[in-house]
């Protein structure tokens, strides 16, 4: 087979800011070995997050040049509706700002004391809003998604009998919703089985229980359900997202995914009397129910985004870019999760750093090493971000110490890939001499963001 090429050539090009190693160590130092404090002009790969960071079509800014800034019924939020609807086969679209705006909206309206709300895998957002709301979430991940280096097919589906029991356990009358994340971000970018949507569906129809798809990722769920599952090899990519949306009685979606847009989002369902609320508590928060929160431009770049995104030829470049890089790192025997997801590559730092104790952040250690290597910016996904302390001050470390190298949508080809490639090797072939950190300033909730953290000698 040929080399799987970028499906696009390059019209507007932005410059990489270049610097060297001494001067990257004397940045981390200043921005406190945390890299959320580095300015973004002192970064040279940025792979922090695929959210929000694609590269626009030369369509997409026509679009932008056309949009229609009316305050109610403009044109551009007709196309935007359209375009949603194309896709999802939902009656109801409804815009926002972006996909936690979303969330919060539905959250509010069906959230409150003593309601829990059940996915494969709550996203960060997601589970915030709902707990905001004074309502629980359960995450009900199959046990292959539990396992990062044990490579399986569909390591995002719900464990169904678990679903079943807890319903039971907990009356389907306090569930207001079921909402299957596709891909499952949290867990890796794994995909949901359209079998696994079919069944978690029925389950809640049995039960009464609304079931929302948060459908961030959807084109690349629906790809590699085209890859991977029986039956699905000769559909196309926006039957299959039809087919998936068609089970489903709503969703949530941010644009700065799956839409390659730099902002923006939505809601869309099938039942009106939910909408109504929506709509209601929408123009409170967001705005008019013909822009939420948006520039009529903003609503022009993801009509179009929404399409674009369900092209074959990007979609294959788009995994296949996630798989090669996942792929030169195992081949080097750098420990990641398998198989790769779609938008990320996942190390496990534990492994990776073994000599570090969670206590001194090994996932940290590892985004500050990339960083100064060859100015790579990463996330650390461990205790840093999800570790708690106990009553006498003890950190309880997360379940796992991963770090997310998430690569933005037609960005960077295959050269700045291999080039990532090689600094993590790199990295790794000295990664015995990297030190352990600790936290010097903190806030008590959300902390990643800004702590301030020093290495340990
Ligand atoms: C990004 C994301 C959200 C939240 O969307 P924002 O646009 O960042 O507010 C919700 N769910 C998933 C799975 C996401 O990846």
């Amino acid at each position: 087979m040929h080399t799987i090429i970028e499906p696009f050539k390059i019209k507007s090009v932005e410059p990489l800011y270049f610097n060297t190693k001494k001067e990257r160590k004397t940045i981390l130092e200043k921005a406190c070995y945390n890299p959320f404090r580095i300015h973004a002009d002192d970064v040279l790969i940025d792979l922090l997050t695929d959210s929000g960071t694609s590269a626009m079509s030369s369509n997409q800014w026509a679009g932008i040049m056309q949009g229609d800034e009316s305050y109610a019924g403009s044109p551009s939020f007709f196309h935007f509706e359209k375009s949603v609807k194309d896709v999802t086969g939902m009656p109801i679209v409804i815009p926002t700002h972006q996909g936690r705006a979303a969330e919060k909206i539905l959250f509010s309206i069906l959230g409150g004391k003593g309601k829990y709300f059940i996915s494969n895998t709550l996203f960060d957002t997601t589970r915030a809003n709902i707990e905001f709301s004074g309502a629980e979430g359960i995450d009900c991940l199959c046990e292959e998604g539990k396992h990062p280096t044990i490579p399986a097919p569909f390591k995002g589906n719900m464990d169904i009998d678990m679903l079943k029991k807890i319903i039971k356990k907990i009356g389907a009358e306090n569930i207001p919703m079921v909402i299957m994340t596709v891909t499952n971000n949290s867990g890796g970018g794994q995909p949901v089985s359209m079998q696994n949507i079919k069944t978690v569906s029925a389950i809640c129809k049995e039960n009464n229980i609304p079931f929302f798809i948060d459908a961030c990722r959807f084109a690349e769920n629906s790809y590699f359900i085209k890859l991977r599952e029986e039956g699905y090899e000769n559909k196309s990519i926006p039957e299959i997202a039809a087919e998936m949306f068609s089970y489903a009685d709503g969703c949530t979606m941010s644009a700065k995914k799956d839409a390659f847009a730099n902002i923006g989002g939505f809601l869309a369902m099938r039942d009106l009397d939910l909408a109504i609320h929506c709509r209601n508590l929408l123009i409170i928060t967001e705005g008019f129910t013909t822009y939420g929160g948006l520039a009529g431009r903003d609503l022009e770049a993801i009509a179009i985004g929404l399409k674009e995104v369900m092209d074959e030829h990007y979609l294959q470049y788009r995994i296949r870019s996630i798989e090669y890089l996942t792929n030169k790192l195992i081949e080097a025997g750098v420990p990641v999760m398998q198989p790769a997801g779609g938008h990320a590559v996942y190390i496990d730092a534990k492994e990776f750093l073994s000599h570090i104790p969670v206590e001194q952040y090994p996932g940290q250690a590892l985004v500050c090493a990339l960083y100064a290597e060859g100015g790579i910016r990463s996330v650390e996904i461990g205790s840093l971000m999800f570790g708690k302390y106990d009553i006498s001050g003890k950190l309880v470390p997360a379940q796992m110490e991963l770090v997310r190298l998430a690569i933005p949508r037609r960005v960077y080809t295959q050269s700045h890939i291999d080039y990532v490639a090689e600094v993590i090797i790199q990295v790794f072939k000295i990664r015995n001499m990297i030190k352990g950190l600790e936290v010097i300033e903190e806030t008590p909730l959300l902390r990643h963001f800004t702590a301030k953290l020093k290495p340990i000698n």
